[in-house]
């Protein structure tokens, strides 16, 4: 998907009671954005759940557009070890420009501005990843990255809104994927987690081509029915507000 740019790979970005964050900010975000004229310099703060391409790529300009290429220095970078150590993702020299970079860990919580959010357990997926959950005054919602299904994953996890990644329409064997990654959850893992996490509003996105194909809007349509809980399939440019969790 990244390769043809079928679907974009911007990221997603918060606005939170006034705090802006960067989740992700994949090949394309700098482009995505402008276009849909979100303001890099509002950043307060970029996370990458995990280092991999699709997930990273556009950090650089990210944090460079976020401080008006070092004349506003402000912003903080959040990211796993494996994303700093010992091949950043980021330059050096951008890196200076940004108030301060923290490394992710498992079961620690963070604060941006009001808003605090938490990596509760580290996924199963070949680079250093985690999952988010965020909480603002109102609102609790978690975004459930790349991963492996794992015994207990959705425990970690909860919310009014769960936002997931899903890559594979089934799962997948390595024979299926030979010398590929294979570890992403698949509708069936995401059918379970829902069921296990009840939102009241779950948002599918990250689809690999086999979901794609298999029209993302009516896996939803089919997710909902069969768990009772309102399955959007994300596009690009979607806007969701949180303040319409409760709307049917
Ligand atoms: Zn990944």
């Amino acid at each position: 998907m990244m390769y043809s740019q079928f679907l974009a790979t911007g990221g997603l970005w918060l606005s939170l009671s006034g705090t802006e964050i960067l989740v992700d900010p994949g090949p394309g975000c700098i482009v995505q954005a402008s276009k849909r004229k979100l303001k890099a310099e509002k950043l307060d703060a970029i996370i990458l759940s995990h280092r991999h391409l699709d997930h990273s790529a556009d950090v650089n300009i990210m944090v460079e557009a976020m401080t008006q290429g070092g004349l506003k220095r402000h912003g903080r970078l959040f990211a796993p070890a494996d994303a700093l150590e010992p091949e950043p993702v980021i330059f050096s020299y951008i890196r200076e420009l940004i108030d301060g970079v923290e490394t992710l860990e498992e079961g620690k919580s963070y604060s941006i501005g009001d808003i605090s959010f938490s990596t509760p357990v580290k996924h199963i997926h070949p680079v250093e990843t985690y999952g988010l959950v965020f909480r603002t005054a109102e609102h609790t919602f978690s975004h459930i990255t790349d991963t492996r299904y794992f015994e207990g994953l959705s425990q970690h996890y909860g919310g009014e809104l769960l936002i997931i990644n899903v890559v594979f329409l089934e799962p997948h064997t390595p024979s299926d994927y030979p010398g590929m990654p294979i570890d992403h959850l698949s509708v069936p893992d995401v059918k379970c987690i829902i069921m296990e996490l009840k939102p009241k509003v779950a948002i599918l996105t990250h689809f690999g081509m086999s979901m794609w194909r298999a029209k993302p809007w009516e896996i939803a349509q089919r997710l909902s029915e069969k768990t009772g809980v309102r399955v959007i399939a994300a596009r690009d440019g979607m806007k969701f507000e949180l303040s319409k969790l409760d709307e049917g």
